[in-house]
């Protein structure tokens, strides 16, 4: 019997019992599942970052950490995990992003703001918004998240470019990659979306001389991780003019702080870290699954490469 330890915050608890339990008897395995079994005796890790596991040392014979998370970055660099970690790819993950990221493109493609705020008896008939297909998007990463995004705003008819680190190939979308495919990426684009993951290299990537590339009047979504952002930036573009509005669901410190300028700034929405959480019925299949390949002897899924942080 495989034992399989639960670290995630107390209140997942009551979440993911069941739905851990049952994955697992899907899979084939017998697990007893626990948050309370002795490190010696574990064979794999439910973690979350909020969780009690800090020191990974005394499980020495585990074989994988399995991450509910998709970002990593508070866990990456922890020098007792030595254990191979898996982060969380789920589709239901990915379809919460992909309906955040599409509904704050709409709105503000559309200008529904000017409307919600003007219901003041005053006909505005004057401003149309363009077409989508006349307003280019640029996706700063194109990995699980990022690409699946890009592909539901090009089924709406916006022409969107993706930027990632290595070379791909993601269907209709024009696909960059490296310091000239950013220029490139961002150059003229009036929505920039934000789904990269929080590593050194990608820390103020969206800086002054990135926010200057974008179109006049640009929108810029960040629902991947706060330091993306030089928030000094990003507020100075704003208060130019350069950035139109921006919707912002992460940020460098959570939760943000009541007198951050962004909470009161009137073209920015701050969102709570909610564009997209990993729901714990598929989650639980996800991990049950790569728990399966991996006691087969198959290669484990969606491990995280220390050395470039995701
Ligand atoms: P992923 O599959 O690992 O994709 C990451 C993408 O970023 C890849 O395209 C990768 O390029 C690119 N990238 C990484 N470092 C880069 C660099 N230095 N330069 C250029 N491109 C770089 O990750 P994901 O599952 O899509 O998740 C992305 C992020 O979303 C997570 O890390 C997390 O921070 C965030 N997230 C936020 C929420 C929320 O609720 N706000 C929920 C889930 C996730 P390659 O393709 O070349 O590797």
């Amino acid at each position: 019997m495989l034992k399989v330890l639960f670290s995630a915050a107390p209140e997942r608890w009551d979440e993911y019992r069941a739905p851990l339990a049952n994955a697992f008897v899907e899979a084939g395995l017998t697990v007893d599942l626990a948050r309370d079994h002795r490190p010696e005796d574990v064979d794999y890790i439910v973690f979350a970052p909020n969780g009690p596991v800090k020191d990974f040392s005394p499980f020495v014979r585990t074989k994988a950490v399995m991450s509910l998370w998709a970002g990593v970055e508070t866990v990456v660099d922890n020098p007792t995990l030595t254990q191979p970690l898996c982060r969380m790819v789920d589709d239901s993950l990915t379809d919460g992003m992909i309906e955040w990221v599409v509904g704050h493109t709409m709105r503000h493609h559309l200008g529904m703001d000017a409307h919600i705020h003007a219901q003041d008896g005053v006909w505005r008939n004057t401003i149309y918004p363009p077409v989508a297909a006349h307003r280019p998007v640029t996706v700063l990463g194109i990995g699980a998240l990022g690409a699946a995004c890009g592909q539901a705003l090009v089924q709406l008819g916006f022409p969107v470019t993706g930027w990632s680190r290595s070379p791909k190939a993601v269907p209709e979308i024009v696909c960059e990659h490296g310091d000239d495919g950013l220029r490139r990426a961002l150059t003229d684009a009036q929505i920039v979306v934000l789904l990269l993951p929080q590593t050194p290299e990608t820390e103020d990537i969206l800086n002054v001389e990135r926010l200057d590339l974008l179109a006049d009047g640009a929108f810029v979504i960040n629902p991947g991780r706060g330091p993306l952002i030089d928030d000094d930036a990003l507020l100075a573009a704003l208060d130019a003019g350069k950035v139109t509005g921006a919707t912002l669901d992460v940020f460098r410190v959570e939760p943000l702080p009541a007198d951050h300028p962004y909470w009161a700034h009137p073209n920015v929405t701050v969102t709570p870290h909610i564009a997209s959480s990993t729901r714990p019925e598929t989650a639980s299949v996800v991990i049950a699954r790569n728990i399966a390949r991996c006691e087969a002897g198959q290669r484990l899924l969606h491990v995280v490469d220390r050395g470039l942080g995701y």
